[in-house]
């Protein structure tokens, strides 16, 4: 079998995912890039998480194309490689239906940064796609371009998708955002305004993860 820990690694974060409530049974989706060969390991098509084991990821080219696996890989699989062919910095990709983050996709809102946790995870506020329907090439390239040289990006009236070199760092970007989202509701539905980070703060907390993630890279 093919790229047995990336494959491992994909499976821990799709169960973290339903384990974390951010998406139901075979919602959502996870790839990560061997950074050796350029696979990927991406989450099948239509089954459960908690069924799932190491051996049902499917590992594909940049292009989609299976090269090792007994299933199809997910429909979202041009929302995953359209990354990986374009930005040579992103390693890992986790598209979720997490339900406070996927709160402000189906108002067209962009969920505001009010956490210094999330300034360093995500950088800036996450702003929202136009809506393009689910698994085609259309919603691929407004994904890309709404990413820009970021790490995530609200798909209207669908969910959230976070990128990052690694699964570890494009899940904390998620779990940041649906956490910042959660907050925003919360002091909302206090009747309250959360108050935003002020935007050079924001900038300067990210500059501050980056070399830092970089300076652990480089010492790995
Ligand atoms: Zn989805």
């Amino acid at each position: 079998m093919l790229l047995p820990e990336l494959r491992a690694n994909v499976l821990t974060t799709a169960r973290k995912m339903v384990a974390d409530g951010l998406a139901y049974g075979a919602q959502g989706n996870v790839s990560a890039r061997d950074p050796d060969s350029g696979l990927i390991g991406v989450t099948p098509s239509a089954i459960q998480y908690d069924q799932m084991t190491a051996e049902d990821v499917v590992i594909i080219n940049t292009h989609g194309q299976i090269v090792e696996g007994r299933w199809k890989p997910t429909s979202e699989t041009p929302l995953h490689t359209i990354f990986y062919r374009e930005r040579s910095d992103v390693g890992a990709v986790v598209h979720t239906h997490a339900p406070y983050a996927t709160t402000f996709a189906i108002v067209g809102e962009p969920i505001p940064m009010v956490l210094a946790e999330a300034a360093l995870c995500i950088g800036g506020p996450v702003p929202v796609a136009p809506y393009r329907r689910p698994s085609t090439q259309e919603l691929a390239q407004v994904m890309l371009e709404t990413v820009g040289q970021g790490v995530s990006a609200l798909l209207a009236h669908h969910g959230l998708i976070t990128v990052g070199p690694n699964l570890e760092l494009a899940y904390a970007a998620t779990i940041a955002a649906e956490i910042s989202a959660r907050l925003v509701i919360m002091a909302r539905s206090i009747n309250a305004h959360p108050i935003e980070l002020d935007a050079d703060e924001v900038t300067a907390l990210r500059q501050m993860y980056l070399h830092y993630y970089h300076a652990q890279a480089a010492d790995a």
